[in-house]
């Protein structure tokens, strides 16, 4: 019944469609519940400073411990959670999280400042109480303010006219630091970059994957938005490093941190200030 005249094809039903379908009304519906069972899992992934390996920060990234579907991972269900409404929530519990592990961690390890950053999603940028929620979990775990870091990509941090969300200023205010998430992967209209209180930029995995074989063109890219970054006074993160090649050309380009799974994969927060302890240059 598959042969495909493309044009009919919309209409006959698709085994591997349906199958999808049927797996997204089971997570739509099954999302609320397990945030309540705190079927939910925050592992960490070491943001590494190029110069000297060491571990600046670290990235909180959710997972599903799903009761029939299995471990699942961010791709799976934040879309279905942004378009429930459930990501508000959700979010609230990985920056409660995130900010108890580390605020816990730093008191243990005074002078080691190391950051948390977490990832905020488009609905949440957009909810009126964003920042209240990020002030009380400060002022409930404890962590300094510029220790906690806040990564939205472009369509968060920009409304649909193009115009920053209203809660960023605020924020900022805070002390907290406002990075841009997949930098590099979404508009190409970079006005609105001096005008929000920005502290660094991520450059996508995809500009990072350009950088695997020496190809001119992907390298100038990186070096030139690294150069744009620092002239508008902000670091830059490369992600998904998994090459020493990728690195070298990241620090050639005189980017600031990486993270990949060249460094380390994401993990339990344990696991990952276990081998923290063990890579930590000494000051
Ligand atoms: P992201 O914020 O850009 O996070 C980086 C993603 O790259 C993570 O995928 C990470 O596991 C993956 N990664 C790290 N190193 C490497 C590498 O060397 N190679 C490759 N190929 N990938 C690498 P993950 O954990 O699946 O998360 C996917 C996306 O889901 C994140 O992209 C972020 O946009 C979103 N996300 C994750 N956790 C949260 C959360 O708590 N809240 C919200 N709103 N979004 C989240
Ligand atoms: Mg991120
Ligand atoms: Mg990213
Ligand atoms: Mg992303």
């Amino acid at each position: 019944w598959a042969k495909s005249d493309g044009r009919a094809r919309w209409a006959q039903y698709d085994p591997e469609r349906a199958a999808l379908d049927m797996t997204r009304f089971t997570l739509t519906a099954t999302l609320a519940a397990g945030l309540e069972r705190d079927e939910f899992e925050v592992e960490y992934q070491p943001i590494v400073r190029l110069d000297d390996g060491a571990v600046a920060g670290v990235e909180a990234l959710v997972r599903w411990d799903h009761p029939t579907l299995g471990r699942l991972g961010p791709d799976r269900f934040i879309e279905v959670a942004e378009e429930t409404g459930a990501i508000v929530p959700l979010g609230r519990h990985v920056l409660r999280e995130a900010c108890r592990r580390a605020a816990r961690w730093n008191a243990e390890n005074p002078g080691a400042d190391l950051f948390v950053s977490v990832n905020l999603a488009v609905r949440q940028a957009h909810d009126p109480a964003l920042v209240s929620d990020v002030a009380d979990i400060l002022a409930d775990t404890g962590l300094p303010p510029h220790l906690l870091q806040l990564e939205l990509t472009e369509s968060a941090l920009l409304g649909p006219a193009g115009r920053p969300v209203d809660a960023i200023g605020a924020l900022a205010d805070l002390g907290i630091r406002i990075a841009v998430d997949d930098f590099g992967t979404g508009y190409s209209n970079l006005g609105y970059l001096p005008r929000l209180p920005l502290h660094s930029l991520k450059l996508a995995g995809v500009l990072v994957e350009g950088l695997r074989s020496p190809t001119a063109g992907a390298s100038r890219i990186v070096t030139s938005l690294v150069a744009l970054a620092h002239a508008l006074g902000l670091t830059v993160t490369g992600e998904g490093v998994e090459t020493p090649a990728q690195a070298a050309r990241l620090r050639t380009a005189g980017c600031d941190t990486a993270q990949g799974w060249l460094y380390a994969r994401p993990a339990p927060w344990d696991a990952v200030v276990a081998a923290l302890g063990r890579t930590r240059p000494r000051r």
